[in-house]
């Protein structure tokens, strides 16, 4: 490989790029875990979740990636044997659900088309018919990273609402936190499931779960085996600022300082942002005159967005020309759409030349792989950034 210059484009949807200021922040020496420093550390960073998660509640910081707080959920509330409804709205959704049968779980799985986010009608309706209350827990993958996708959770609490059904409601939002409105409280969610790789602008190694009362309730008779995630030790422990285990400090320094700019900004202008950059991506698409996975004008992902390509062309033959020529990273397509979509992730640090140059090698890498566009893609969203 020739030696690159400049800054790598890494345009995947998670992980995202770093800012300089945590990666500064990341760099301080680590620090003893049961001294005093460390308390005052840990206290910050847990006050500093609830507005970003939107609850009052605990919230329960692993040293993990995304998919060990997916088992934390699962195995803090539920038993052997219980039943728990899936959606299969994409690649995400069904490795949760594979976890929730790996972990001796019933899962029904609603089939989707991964073009869709979850149905709430449909939700209302399964939970209608299970007049026994088999179902114990409902999963939801908020924002479907494999087909840029966001369901509607609020809408999907109603229908639980409507369906008087106790069901816990356990919501993934590894690559929506911090990018997209979200509000774990209001919406009645039971778990948030979340990550620091993605929309917090850190590198990967956290694992989040924000807890309901009812969540909590559930935990105390629940009787899937668990130890490393029980939240019970760790909220106890969280109390004074401490963790029963050796915490990812430095992770902790940079989650400290990600709060503090998410703060700064402030968060309906973080997500007023995404929803541009957004919007500014599916006008150049467009232009393109290239289909946009997502199937449903409300559902479209703020974060990114999974480019369709017509049969007779490789979407992993343009992600690679667009790597090797412009040194640009894009998600690639994911379990059954893999070479037939590549994602562009425009979340978490990022801004509106970030989103250009990101739109400029898309559309070089597309002529360069012989993928016939209409009209150029680039000039349509700039004209759109122009805009407020
Ligand atoms: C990235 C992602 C995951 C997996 O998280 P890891 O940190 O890779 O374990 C799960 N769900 C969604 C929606 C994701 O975007």
């Amino acid at each position: 490989m020739p030696r690159t210059t400049g800054r790598h484009f890494l345009q995947i949807p998670g992980p995202t790029n770093v800012p300089d200021e945590v990666l500064a922040a990341m760099s301080a020496p680590t620090i003893d875990h049961r001294g005093p420093d460390f308390a005052v550390l840990g206290r910050e960073v847990l006050d500093g979740l609830g507005p970003v998660f939107g609850t009052t509640g605990p919230v329960v910081v692993y040293p993990s990636s995304g998919t060990g707080a997916w088992e934390a959920a699962l195995a803090n509330t539920l038993s052997p044997g219980d039943t728990v409804l899936a959606f299969e709205t994409g690649h995400f959704a069904l490795l949760w659900q594979s976890m929730a049968t790996a972990l001796g779980l019933q899962v029904d799985l609603v089939p989707g088309d991964w073009r869709h986010g979850v149905d709430p009608e449909v939700v209302e309706e399964r939970l209608r018919a299970d007049t026994g209350h088999e179902v114990k827990a409902v999963c939801v993958v908020h924002n479907e990273t494999s087909t840029g996708v966001t369901s509607r959770v609020a809408e999907v609490r109603q229908a639980i609402d409507r369906a008087g059904h106790p069901a816990l409601l356990l919501v993934d939002t590894i690559s929506s936190l911090g990018s997209i409105d979200y509000r774990h409280d209001e919406w009645g969610v039971d778990v948030t499931v979340s990550g620091s790789q993605k929309g917090l602008m850190l590198p990967p190694g956290l694992g989040f779960n924000a807890v309901s009362e009812k969540a909590l309730a559930a935990s105390r008779t629940a009787t899937l085996p668990r130890s490393y995630w029980d939240w019970e030790p760790i909220i106890a422990a969280n109390q004074r600022g401490y963790w029963p285990y050796t915490p990812a400090t430095n992770l902790l320094y940079g989650l400290r300082t990600a709060l503090r700019m998410l703060d700064e900004e402030g968060l309906p202008e973080v997500f007023a942002r995404h929803q541009r950059h957004a919007e500014a991506t599916r006008a150049a698409v467009r232009a393109w005159g290239l289909e946009i996975l997502c199937a449903d004008e409300r559902e479209h992902s703020p974060v990114l967005t999974a480019i369709l390509l017509p049969e007779e062309h490789d979407a992993d033959e343009v992600r690679r020309v667009i790597l090797e020529r412009f040194d640009m990273s894009l998600g690639a397509g994911l379990g059954r759409v893999a070479g037939k979509v590549f994602r562009i992730g425009h979340l978490g640090h990022f801004n509106d030349l970030t989103l250009a140059g990101t739109l400029s090698g898309v559309q070089m890498g597309l002529h360069l792989a012989g993928v016939p566009v209409k009209e150029d893609g680039v000039s349509v969203a700039l004209a759109r950034l122009e805009q407020p």
